[in-house]
């Protein structure tokens, strides 16, 4: 028997963009040596190109002992790295796949254990997989997504629904957060939680994101000629948007090409976007707050624990995750939660919004506490902008 192990580094390509090519490539070496350490002389380890390596077990017994190696693999690569008095991590995903069980030549045994790699990195990396034949059409699934993904950027088919912040304490809708919406063509609406990770992965989200950026300006503008008050629009940036180069730019920028003022928008980042890397992002961040626009965290109470950030960068506002708000009138350890995040956005001068409000036992429980900005399916549910513009006729 022989095994083939596609190897791919997790998160490697956000060192090489934060820190540099000198430190990635440092990084890569440093990898090549614990892998080469890791079999015998028989075997070989080769660089695929990037961050991916392939290793050739060229006579083994078992399917075992693929694993045993992939096993020490996974232990060995988790180390920390000492680069430029600098600790660095990463971990690794691996696909298996065995001759002859698997495919007949080389070129096949290659993809098969590629194909088991994309495996492990949807199973939450920093694993490895066996290749096996029901892989083969879930990758086809998703190469298919992926495709219809890059169409529906080229094409601009993406919408946006807007879901209403009220605050109930003035009576009044405050703000919307804009949602993409994705129709497609054969398989009809596909959720932002199935295709956004897969913008992600690709580095498709940063030209999404900024489409999704851009319509919400216009929409906010549009509102406003209509006479309707100007609402805060919330726009959510992911992970990949914030840490590519030059976000506070392209921002900047299409506040400038749509005319939009910067007051008028919050993003949405969550905590560990924000907590990733520190340092030269953070000076970024503070670019945005000094244009007016304001910054929110998305999922608040999920993430880290570090609370110093919410000064340092002069968080505007928290938004309470939709997990404890679900809790609110049955689980008392959700409750105390979020009456603390409550009491500590008000501490530290904070605004507030709740998310995920669906009963009226959470209302109930976030006005007795001081919570009066409110977003959920109890106020209104996501929709097209031309659902929400009759209400303007209420101002
Ligand atoms: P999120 O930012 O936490 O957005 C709130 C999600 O909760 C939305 O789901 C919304 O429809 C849903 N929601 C609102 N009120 C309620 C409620 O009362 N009950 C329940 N059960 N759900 C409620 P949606 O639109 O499916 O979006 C899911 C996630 O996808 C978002 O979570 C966000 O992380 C991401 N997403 C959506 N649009 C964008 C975007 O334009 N860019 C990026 N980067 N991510 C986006
Ligand atoms: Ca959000
Ligand atoms: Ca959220």
């Amino acid at each position: 028997m022989v095994a083939v192990l596609f190897i791919d580094l997790d998160g490697f390509k956000l060192i090489n963009d934060t820190l540099g090519h000198e430190v990635g490539d440092a990084m890569l070496c440093s990898v090549a040596e614990r892998l080469e350490s890791l079999v015998r002389d028989s075997d070989t380890v080769a660089r695929m190109g990037g961050d991916e390596f392939l290793m050739l077990l060229s006579e083994i017994g078992h399917e075992e002992d693929a694993a045993r190696v992939a096993e020490k693999i996974v232990t060995s690569i988790a180390e920390p790295y000492q680069i430029n008095d600098q600790e660095l991590r990463t971990s690794p995903s691996i696909g298996i796949s065995i001759y002859p069980q698997d495919a007949a030549d080389e070129n096949a045994l290659i993809r098969s254990a590629d194909t088991a790699m994309y495996h492990a990195k949807a199973a939450g990396r920093n694993n490895f997989q066996f290749y096996t034949g029901s892989m083969h059409e879930q990758v086809l699934q998703r190469l298919d997504l992926e495709h219809g993904l890059r169409l529906a950027i080229e094409n601009d088919a993406f919408e946006l629904d807007f879901q209403p912040q009220y605050d109930v304490d003035l009576g009044r809708i405050t703000g919307f957060e804009a949602l993409v919406r994705w129709r497609h063509g054969e398989r009809g609406h596909i959720p932002p939680s199935e295709f956004i990770p897969i913008a992600e992965e690709s580095g498709m989200i940063v030209q999404l994101g900024e489409a999704v950026l851009r319509k919400a300006c216009l929409q906010m503008l549009a509102w406003h000629k209509a006479g309707m008050p100007a609402f805060r629009i919330a726009v959510n940036v992911s992970a990949r948007q914030f840490w590519d180069g030059g976000f506070a730019e392209r921002v900047r920028e299409i506040l400038e090409q749509t005319g939009t003022q910067a007051g008028w928008l919050e993003l949405e980042l969550t905590e560990s976007t924000l907590l990733q890397h520190r340092g030269e992002k953070e000076k970024e961040l503070l670019e945005l707050r000094a244009m007016g626009i304001k910054i929110a965290i998305d999922d608040f109470g999920t993430g880290y624990s570090s609370l110093s950030y919410l000064k340092r960068l002069a968080i505007d506002r928290l938004k309470i995750d939709q997990s404890f708000v679900r809790e609110l009138g049955h689980d008392s350890d959700s409750e105390a939660i979020v009456s603390a995040i409550i009491k500590l956005a008000q501490t530290l001068n904070i605004e507030l919004v709740a998310e995920g409000v669906e009963t009226v036992e959470a209302h109930d429980f976030l006005m007795a506490h001081g919570c009066t900005v409110m977003q959920g399916f109890l106020l209104g549910r996501p929709q097209q902008a031309a659902a929400w513009n009759s209400i303007a006729k209420c101002y």
